[in-house]
C-alpha cells in the first residue's frame, strides 16, 4: 500500500493508468507511474558429506524457526552473488559447486525464490545476527515440524528424494496459495 509519490510527495491514486491494462499508484501531481515488481530471494542449499546445513531464524517473520540461508536479492548484484552473501550473512559458511536447484513462484505474495545446491567449503559455520543457530542435519533429524517457510521444506523433501537417483533436475513451480502446506 503507497500513499505518497516518491518523485514528489504528493498523494498517489491506485489506478490504471493510459495504455495501460492493470492498476498501479500514480500521482495525482506530476502523473509518475510506480511501477511495483516481483521481489527475488536466493538462498543456497548447503550440503555437508550426507548433512544439510539450516539456520534458525533470531528474526520475525518465524522467528525460531529453521530455514534454509536466504534473503532478497539486492540491486547491482547477481542471483548467485546474494546467495553466497546470504549464506555467509545467516550461517558464516562457505559454499561451491554452486548450481540451481529450485525456482517458486510465489504469485500470490508477488515473490519468486531461486535456491542453488552447493557444498559447505569446510565445516566451519556460525550463527551471524539473523539467526541463533547453525546445525548441520542428517535427513532423520531435520526438523519437518519446525521449518519457517513451505519452500524450504519442500525443497528439502526434492533434495532427499533426488539424492538416490543423483540426478539434480532444475525444475521451477508454482506455489499459489497460503493453503499451500508443510509436509
Ligand atoms: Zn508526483
Amino acid at each position: 500500500m503507497m500513499k505518497f509519490c516518491n518523485a514528489c510527495g504528493h498523494s498517489v491514486s491506485y489506478r490504471v493508468p493510459d495504455d495501460d491494462d492493470r492498476p498501479r499508484y500514480v500521482c495525482d501531481n506530476c502523473d509518475f507511474i510506480h511501477y511495483l515488481n516481483p521481489r527475488i530471494i536466493v538462498g543456497v542449499l548447503p550440503v555437508w558429506r550426507e548433512q544439510v546445513l539450516l539456520c534458525k531464524r533470531a528474526i520475525q517473520p518465524r522467528h525460531g524457526l529453521w530455514t534454509l540461508p536466504a534473503g532478497f536479492l539486492e540491486n547491482e548484484e547477481t542471483t548467485i552473488e546474494g546467495a553466497l552473501r546470504e549464506t555467509w550473512e545467516e550461517a558464516r559458511a562457505k559454499v561451491a559447486n554452486e548450481s540451481l536447484y529450485r525456482i517458486f513462484n510465489l504469485p500470490h505474495i508477488s515473490q519468486v525464490y531461486m535456491f542453488y545446491r552447493a557444498e559447505l567449503s569446510a565445516e566451519e559455520f556460525a550463527a551471524g545476527p539473523e539467526s541463533l543457530d547453525v546445525q548441520l542435519f542428517n535427513e532423520a533429524d531435520i526438523p519437518w515440524q519446525a521449518l519457517a517457510f513451505p519452500v524450504v521444506g519442500q525443497t528439502l523433501r526434492s533434495y532427499f528424494q533426488d539424492r538416490k537417483t543423483g540426478d539434480y533436475s532444475v525444475q521451477s513451480l508454482d506455489i499459489r496459495s497460503s493453503a499451500f502446506k508443510q509436509p
